[in-house]
């Protein structure tokens, strides 16, 4: 096969991208490790920031997230038995966050995706410009002119790029997030963040009947050591909610709390798109809007190669970063404000107290969460052809 440009993998990075590709006539093939049904029903994310969905509405792949998503113009702090709502509509202009599953955003995504997607592929290499795999049994390959390895943190991309070419940074917290999806009418109806002597808790929905909610936990937590009964007490009790509705929990996984990011972000003809360059922890919602406005800023620099201005391509990487290590703080921030890293240092837990306190009574830091919450303008802008 002769494509422009190869896409691996088909999450929100690849797909989003394969889209703003084929919007300027620029030809693509994506191909996907796992098959269609498995990546439409795996549970991930669900909250986009106002420019993802501004940009998901431009281009016209909105319909159903307006419909069915949630439109949420704030959240809520709790702490010391006390709520504090950040009012993101006051403090932003009238932005929002829409709450919408991953993997719904993902089903749209490939429903009305023109270019071709192969799922299931195998034994993936990338030499250059020629990815090579295994597809229904037969050896393929795909000669193109650039490689978007959109191929999430365990993907072949990021691994095929010589040792010594990348710089990483990384940090990992001494803690991991036990998430559950339960059939249960939500507690309230904004997300609910807190921060708890046990640990930090998160309140969150994905529709009227089922919620998503979160419990910090030790990073070699076993799910075994966790029945549904010391989940419900846990989340209660953290989320200062006595009378939290209790129903059937149907799915349920353990996260660890990640931040990485390599740089640069480009090698030669082969381009990191998403969580392949960079992971954040899960506290601020970033990780699946990030991997959208790196495929914007891709998308960007290609169409202006293509179209005789090969410069704005060699920005990918450095337009990325700004942006990607904007949202690393953030995330970094968020992370430390809410949980216990440091287990029961008294100083630092006044310390955090003191910021919490400041977030909740001084407007410019109040407007710092939102501004960072609903989401930074992407690093290029441009009308859609
Ligand atoms: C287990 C988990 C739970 C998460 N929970 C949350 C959450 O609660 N809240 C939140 O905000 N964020 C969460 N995130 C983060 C968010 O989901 C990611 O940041 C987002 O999915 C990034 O999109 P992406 O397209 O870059 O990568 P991915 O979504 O990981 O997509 C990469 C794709 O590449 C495919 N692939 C991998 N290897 C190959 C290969 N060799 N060849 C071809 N295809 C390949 C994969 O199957 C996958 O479809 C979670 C992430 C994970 C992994």
């Amino acid at each position: 096969m002769r494509t422009q440009v190869c896409v691996i993998g088909a999450g929100p990075a690849g797909l989003t991208l394969a889209h703003l590709l084929h919007r300027q006539g620029i030809e693509c093939v994506v191909i996907e490790a796992q098959s269609q049904a498995h990546i439409e029903s795996r549970v991930r994310a669900g909250v986009l920031e106002q420019p993802t969905v501004d940009l998901l509405t431009e281009i016209g792949l909105a319909d159903r997230l307006r419909r069915e998503g949630m439109l949420h113009h704030g959240i809520n702090l709790r702490f010391d038995g006390a709520t504090h709502r950040i009012d993101f509509a006051e403090l932003t202009g009238g932005q929002a966050i829409t709450v919408y599953a991953q993997q719904e955003l993902v089903k749209d995504l490939i429903a009305s995706l023109a270019p071709p997607i192969l799922f299931e592929v195998d034994s993936v290499r990338v030499d250059d410009t020629r990815v090579s795999f295994v597809h229904e049994g037969v050896e393929r390959t795909v000669d193109c002119d650039f490689v978007a390895g959109c191929d999430g943190f365990h993907g072949v991309s990021r691994a095929s790029i010589p040792t010594g070419a990348l710089s990483a940074y990384e940090r990992v917290y001494p803690c991991a997030w036990l998430g559950i999806l339960a059939r249960t009418k939500p507690a309230a109806e904004e997300l609910i963040y807190a921060r708890h002597p046990d640990g930090f808790a998160l309140h969150s929905m994905r529709g009227p009947t089922v919620t998503r909610q979160y419990l910090q936990v030790p990073p070699d937590t076993s799910l075994t050591d966790w029945p549904d009964d010391r989940i419900w007490a846990a989340l209660s009790r953290r989320l200062g909610e006595p009378g939290l509705e209790q129903g059937e929990i149907f799915d349920r996984g353990v996260t660890a709390l990640r931040s990485f990011v390599v740089e640069p972000m480009r090698h030669g003809s082969l381009f990191l798109v998403g969580d392949s360059a960079h992971i954040v922890p899960a506290t601020g919602a970033k990780g699946l809007n990030l991997a959208v406005a790196d495929a914007v800023a891709l998308s960007y620099g290609l169409g202006a190669h293509y179209a005789g201005t090969p410069d704005e391509l060699a920005k990918y990487s450095a337009r990325c970063l700004r942006r990607v290590w904007q949202v690393q703080h953030f995330s970094w921030w968020m992370t430390a404000l809410l949980h216990n890293l440091t287990g029961t240092d008294a100083f630092d837990e006044r310390l955090r107290h003191a910021e919490l306190d400041r977030v909740v009574a001084a407007p410019s830091a109040a407007r710092n969460l939102a501004e960072n919450y609903v989401g930074l303008p992407f690093a290029v802008g441009w009308s859609w052809r």
